[in-house]
């Protein structure tokens, strides 16, 4: 089997699904990475051990995108550029008949808002072109995805809660840093908050709502309710689901940081005057802070994501988490990125694996949760991120 793979974006995750791809030549025999910046490309490809094409490409001009895609057939498409860029790609594969994989939903640079409708519109066009689009590949969503596809295929009769943890014990001693692209980071946490609950979607202010978990290996930690993409596909493709959140740890630096920026106007994506020219203040503010990518040598610690799942088997409650813990250190170790960049650039790999050798193929577009978990999974340990599910006490009501 001979495939040829182009990924673009040649940031944090960029990187590490470059160097993932590039250790399993059996499938990605060809690799191309292209990026609006060639140096970086560069940069990655002077890392390897084996060699790969590299491209300067603006992937949001669809024509020039179209004639290298015709030009250079590859398999598949790997988008590990921004969420802007999304539809464009998407624009691209279908007008060359190549499928499509992204880690992150479309998000319109205008407005701080992502949702799946506008890939979601992409499922005609798709099918009917005979292409696959897999979204959401990275770790949450991605794994996320999976995890809960395999609780509900293999750990439980019936799910009726869903909590995604995401905890990161990681250091990298700078004031302040985001561990990746601070644009995108920054305009998540200070959204408001949002969780599913028996089919109504409830709003709560910014960061308002907090609650301590014990992460294995991290132990106890501070989470705060935000929304996240994978609550959306979940809610619908989890059968009988009754609620469904998502939790991230934050510092009480990195909230006082961000709360300070968003009070000063740092963080607004409107443009403003200064001396006669226009300029946006999270894009400029992106420019001051740490690239995440320069993370990796200074990171020490370890993640923890998972899901906690209560529900129902052979007729008896059960409360399971899964998850994956992934040390900063091994990670820039192996692929010279920290583990923000790692958890999200090998299931993006695995996912184009899963694709490319036909274990997972479908017309139109897909959310993870929608294939078969078991061989994912199973790639996923192999390929360095190895997961577990822990039993986890049931709380019964005082008697
Ligand atoms: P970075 O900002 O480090 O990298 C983005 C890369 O995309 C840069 O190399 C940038 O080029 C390139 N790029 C931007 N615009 C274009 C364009 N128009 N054409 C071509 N290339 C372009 O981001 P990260 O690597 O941290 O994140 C990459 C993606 O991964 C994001 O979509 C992010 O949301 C997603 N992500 C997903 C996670 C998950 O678990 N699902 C977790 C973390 C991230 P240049 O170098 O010139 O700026």
């Amino acid at each position: 089997m001979s495939k040829k793979v182009l990924i673009i974006g040649a940031g944090g995750v960029g990187s590490v699904v470059t160097h993932k791809c590039a250790q399993v030549p059996e499938v990605f025999s060809e690799i191309i990475l292209a990026s609006r910046t060639k140096a970086k490309c560069d940069t990655i490809a002077a890392q390897l051990k084996r060699p790969i094409q590299t491209a300067q490409i603006d992937a949001d001009n669809v024509p020039q995108l179209t004639a290298f895609l015709k030009e250079h057939k590859p398999d598949l498409v790997i988008n590990v550029a921004l969420p802007y860029q999304d539809l464009h790609i998407m624009d691209a594969c279908l007008a060359a008949g190549i499928d499509y994989l992204d880690t992150a939903n479309y998000e319109p640079p205008e407005l701080a808002k992502f949702e799946y409708k506008w890939q979601w519109a992409y499922q005609d066009r798709f099918e009917k072109a005979g292409l696959m689009a897999l979204l959401g590949s990275g770790f949450d969503p991605g794994v996320t995805n999976v995890f809960c596809a395999y609780a509900q295929k293999k750990l439980f009769d019936e799910i009726h809660t869903i909590d995604i943890l995401d905890a990161n014990a990681g250091d990298h001693g700078y004031a302040f840093a985001t561990n990746f692209n601070p644009e995108i980071n920054l305009r998540e946490v200070s959204a408001c908050g949002r969780y599913w609950e028996q089919g109504e979607w409830i709003a709560t202010e910014p960061v308002s709502w907090s609650r301590v978990f014990d992460f294995p290996e991290i132990g106890p930690k501070k989470a705060y309710l935000l929304y996240h993409e994978e609550l959306e596909s979940l809610a619908k493709n989890i059968r009988g689901l009754k609620r469904i959140r998502f939790w991230m740890t934050f510092s009480d630096n990195y909230l006082m940081h961000m709360k300070a920026l968003q009070n000063v106007g740092m963080l607004g994506i409107e443009p403003v005057e200064h001396k006669g020219q226009k300029i946006i203040p999270i894009e400029f503010l992106k420019t001051l802070l740490p690239d995440p990518a320069s993370l990796g040598p200074r990171t020490k610690g370890k993640t923890n994501i998972g899901c906690l799942i209560e529900g129902v088997k052979d007729g008896k409650p059960r409360k399971i988490y899964i998850y994956n813990v992934c040390d900063h250190e091994e990670a820039y170790r192996e692929v010279q990125s920290q583990a923000i960049s790692y958890t999200t650039g090998v299931p993006a790999m695995v996912g184009a694996m899963m694709m490319l050798t036909g274990k997972w193929r479908g017309k139109g577009v897909f959310n993870m949760e929608q294939l078969d978990p078991e061989p994912f999974l199973e790639a996923l340990a192999k390929h360095g991120l190895p997961w577990h599910v822990k039993e986890m006490p049931i709380e019964t009501p005082c008697q």
